[in-house]
């Protein structure tokens, strides 16, 4: 991937905070000029070379990738062997990071569709509440540095979880995406995108980035920073902002993350989302972690109607141990490298050609890039295929669904 190595001096912002060692969690709220910088600081290789955006902290009680990015930023300062392109951090959800939480008044993370964003660019950033101000400043940030990208822009976003367990990528899955996620020697996630609208991660993607996230492990687990730690080193290298083989902490990333991910599967695909609201006193019951194995009729969590048992057979993902979510869990399932290659293949085969030939699709009277599904007609088989052809669910679950194809490819 890299043509040319270019050795020079990385440059630095000198507003970042000096160290690691705190990012306080009772701070006071106030003024403004009690937040961190926005920007962790960047490292920066040749003209027009890729750039790799890092977000920290987009929940505001994982501070984590905003730690693991300092690590990295100060390693790259002192020692810029192999660096080729630019690597930039920032920290997403300020205000929350100051208080400790996860969010203020809303998720950030849900709060990126397209619409939304528009609304608050056109405020110019005037009478914003908290999230709204985050969006409106981080997208300034993210649209300069995306303008300022050279040849190409690749990000993460990088999460804790929680629940206990190895860590796992999450991903939009186009195939670009999908093909950088996949040399994370962790478990990928696919298809939670599907259930969650309105990340970080599908705006930047809708910007043309080659874009995953990253959970890193439980939220205050120390060994949660040397894991996304590892995740951005391997990025980096896998991206070209690092030359290949040019330095030892990709490789040394590499192995931990094969040792975390242990016997787990290398792809699940999510099944299941139990979703939840504040008033359902949603309470999981303790000791799951992620990826643990469940099967139908397993006491899983009470709620104000009573327990809520498993009903399918699956693995975990993300149990809810903390107030603040609107997700109780999710359940995934081992997804075989065959399916990926062969949908890889059928989509660069372009089948979508044909799909409106099926029973109950039409094409979307609208829109080039959607069809219209009518369940009673085409059911689970008809969902998969659009999966395989690389389309996800744009609208609501009705008797109706618009599949759209991913923006990417
Ligand atoms: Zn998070």
């Amino acid at each position: 991937m890299i043509e040319t190595v270019v050795d020079g001096p990385a440059n630095f912002d000198t507003t970042a905070p000096p160290s690691e060692d705190a990012y306080p969690r009772d701070e006071p709220t106030g003024e403004d000029s009690t937040l961190r910088p926005r920007r962790l600081g960047r490292a920066e290789g040749s003209v027009g070379s890729p750039t790799l955006l890092c977000l920290g902290c987009t929940h505001g009680n994982e501070p984590s990738g905003a730690l693991a990015l300092r690590r990295i930023l100060d390693t790259l300062k002192s020692d810029p062997t192999g660096l080729v392109g630019s690597l930039v951090g920032l920290i997403g959800n300020r205000r929350a990071l100051r208080a400790g939480q996860r969010f203020l008044r809303h998720d950030l993370n849900r709060h990126w569709q397209a619409e939304r964003v528009d609304r608050i660019r056109a405020t110019e950033g005037r009478g914003l509440e908290a999230e709204d101000a985050e969006l409106f400043e981080l997208d300034r940030e993210i649209d300069q540095i995306a303008d300022q990208a050279g040849k190409e822009l690749f990000a993460m976003d990088l999460h804790t979880t929680s629940g206990e367990g190895p860590c796992f990528v999450v991903l939009d899955d186009s195939l670009k995406n999908r093909e950088l996620a996949l040399e994370v020697p962790s478990t990928v996630v696919v298809g939670l995108e599907e259930e969650l609208s309105g990340t970080v991660t599908h705006h930047l993607a809708n910007l043309g980035a080659t874009v995953f996230g990253f959970e890193a492990g439980q939220h205050d687990d120390p060994t949660s920073v040397d894991r996304a730690e590892a995740a951005i080193w391997i990025t980096l290298e896998a991206c070209g902002v690092l030359e290949a083989g040019g330095r030892p902490e990709p490789e040394r990333g590499r192995r931990l993350l094969e040792q975390d991910r242990g016997a787990h599967p290398h792809v699940v695909e999510v099944q299941y989302r139990h979703a939840v609201r504040p008033e359902d006193e949603f309470q999981m019951e303790p000791g799951f972690i992620n990826f643990q194995p469940i099967r139908p009729g397993m006491l899983l969590a009470t709620d104000r109607r009573g327990e809520v048992r498993a009903t399918r057979k699956g693995l975990i993902l993300m149990p809810l141990y903390q107030k603040l979510g609107e997700d109780g869990f999710f359940v995934v399932r081992p997804l075989r490298t065959l399916w990926l290659e062969l949908s890889a293949r059928v989509r660069r085969g372009h089948w979508e050609r044909f799909i409106h030939l099926l029973p109950g699709v039409q094409r979307h009277p609208e829109r080039d890039d959607s069809f219209v599904v009518d369940r009673r007609w085409a059911r689970f088989l008809a969902l998969e295929l659009f999966h395989l052809l690389g389309y996800r669910r744009s609208g609501p679950v009705g008797r109706f669904l618009v599949m759209t194809r991913r923006t990417e490819e």
